[in-house]
């Protein structure tokens, strides 16, 4: 096993040294959660469940170690990392309940009687990014453990500790060993292994889009499933009609939450022509605003950068761009970068590509049509908003926007009861909801005769 050492992005030191898996070990990481598949599937449903609120109690009781690890580990404010830990406790209790509820249908034929049923995939991979560590690992192991399946997990490289915790706690609420593990390394060594070795049924991948690609063509091979949560460049609508001091003032949140690494960042900032100035003028004052700063502090509201290298790529796009202002950042050590922000005529390359970082762009629109044409002009569709007081024109623009997770007078996506994934080069699948153990099974359908 090699070593890999994790580094704390708001001040470059090293926060521990892991122990990374190579293929043989993962290997054997596999053999074990198939060996103890079995037993778990045979789990009862209401035992099932209770094991499941057993380990969201102990991730509760532990809300606070894991936000501070993950503020140590990836930078995060103190405010978010608090409510992404607290984000994996209410997946669990949601999901805890499921398997009692994951019903199947009795449907009406000739000759007898036919029967569905949901069946667990086996194991199930789940290959996490470094965004958002804790929450997207919690959307995949919930509902995948609630449907039967046992789960092996592969956090980012930058960021496996808050994984690694969880993975200790399912042990300490009496999750059998095996069921859930957690297997740090590489996306090359780990997560490709997960694609290759035929005893993993499911990959359940979020990450980018090239690499959400190759894992799609090799789960080919085997026909394996997946469910892919890819890349994003959410377009943020506002029309005239719009409250236009609530619209201004959550702009930077949209996209300047957890400096702009998020998959949902709202980085096409559209405007109506009538408003520009006036919205600008709000804006600008609020991105100035943004407390930008120290992430174990209360009042941080945006923290570092995960890394120097993803610090390089965002600048170069800011240096080919037009910044209409930029609020502040720490300087010295750390992965800073103040938000910046810059017009575009949608033609850009910062306009058209996902950056991941704290920059966002804005063009001008005339009319609906030409919203709803920019905002599809794109070859991802992950989320967005629509700032209107029209609510027919709420709901037209809604339905026209190509993309899975819209919000209307407001900028959050993500609930754990409502479902969540891509259109186009997003991805492919849904997470959360009350489906989810649907993208976790096989339905089988039996039919017995009666005929005598
Ligand atoms: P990434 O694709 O580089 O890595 C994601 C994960 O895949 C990591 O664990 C990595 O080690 C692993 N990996 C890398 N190469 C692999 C391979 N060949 N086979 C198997 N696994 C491999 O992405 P990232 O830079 O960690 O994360 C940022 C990206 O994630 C952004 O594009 C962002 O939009 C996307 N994202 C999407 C969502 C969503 O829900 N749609 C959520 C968060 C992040």
């Amino acid at each position: 096993m090699s070593t890999y050492e994790v580094l704390n992005p708001a001040n470059e030191t090293v926060v521990r040294t892991i122990e990374l898996h190579d293929v043989a070990s993962v290997d054997r990481v596999i053999d074990r959660a198939h060996e103890v598949g079995d037993a778990w599937r045979r789990v009862t449903p209401a035992d099932r469940g209770r094991l499941l609120r057993r380990f969201a109690t102990i991730v509760d009781e532990h809300i606070e170690e894991l936000a501070q690890l993950e503020v140590a580990n990836a930078g995060h404010t103190i405010g978010n990392a608090r409510w992404e830990a607290g984000n994996v406790r209410d997946v669990l209790h949601y999901y805890a309940a499921a398997p009692e509820r994951h019903i199947g249908k009795q449907i009406p034929v000739a000759g007898g009687i036919d029967l569905t049923f949901y069946e667990p995939l086996g194991v199930v991979a789940i290959i996490v990014p470094w965004n958002f560590p804790m929450p997207i690992a919690g959307w995949g192991f919930g509902p995948a453990l609630a449907a039967g399946n046992t789960v092996v997990l592969k956090p980012a490289m930058q960021t496996p500790l808050t994984a690694m915790r969880l993975g200790e706690l399912a042990l300490e609420a009496g999750i059998p060993e095996g069921v859930f593990t957690v297997v740090p390394g590489g996306g090359a060594t780990v997560g490709n292994r997960f694609v290759t070795n035929e005893k993993v049924r499911k990959v359940c991948f979020t990450g980018s889009s090239p690499v959400g690609k190759q894992i799609m063509a090799g789960a080919a091979e085997q026909m394996k499933r997946v469910t892919l949560e890819l890349g994003g460049k959410s377009a943020n609508i506002i029309f005239a009609d719009a409250d236009l001091e609530k619209a201004a003032a959550g702009a930077p949140y949209a996209v300047f939450d957890n400096a702009g690494q998020d998959c949902c960042a709202r980085s096409r900032i559209l405007v109506q022509d009538s408003v520009y100035d006036r919205f600008m003028e709000r804006f600008e004052a609020a991105v100035k605003n943004m407390k930008v700063m120290d992430p174990t502090s209360t009042e941080s509201e945006m923290g570092p950068l995960i890394s120097a290298g993803q610090r390089e790529t965002v600048r170069s796009y800011v240096d080919e761009s037009l910044v209409a202002f930029r609020g502040s950042a720490p300087e010295g050590a750390g992965y800073w970068m103040a938000p910046t922000v810059m017009t575009s005529d949608g033609s850009d390359r910062a306009f058209r590509e996902e950056i991941f970082g704290p920059v966002a762009s804005v063009v001008r629109f005339s009319d609906e049509a030409e919203a709803v044409r920019i905002a599809n002009d794109s070859p991802f569709g992950l989320s967005g908003s629509i700032w209107t007081r029209d609510s027919g024109r709420a709901l037209r623009v809604a339905r026209a926007v190509e993309t899975g997770a819209l919000s209307v007078n407001s900028n959050s996506s993500v609930r754990y009861a409502t479902p969540f994934g891509g259109f186009k080069q997003s991805g492919i699948g849904r997470e959360l909801g009350p489906d989810a153990l649907r993208a976790f099974s096989e339905e089988k359908n039996v039919f017995i005769s009666t005929e005598e």
